[in-house]
């Protein structure tokens, strides 16, 4: 999930292989069903605002 240290910079969103993250909100929300879990929104992320669950 993104947590509210998310400034909705959409640096995560070109290096996501589903985009599936809405960005019509801040924080973000990454579409679950849609996510394959690579890890590389966590990894772009200026904020380290992506954090694991589950
Ligand atoms: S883990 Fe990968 S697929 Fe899931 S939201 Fe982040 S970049 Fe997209
Ligand atoms: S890269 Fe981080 S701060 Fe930027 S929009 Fe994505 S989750 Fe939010």
């Amino acid at each position: 999930m993104i947590g509210n240290n998310c400034i909705g910079c959409k640096a995560c969103e070109t290096v996501c292989p589903q985009n599936c993250i809405d960005f019509s909100t801040v924080p973000s929300k990454i579409n679950v069903n849609n996510c394959l879990h690579c890890g590389n929104c966590m990894t772009v992320c200026p904020q380290n605002a992506v954090v694991k669950i589950g």
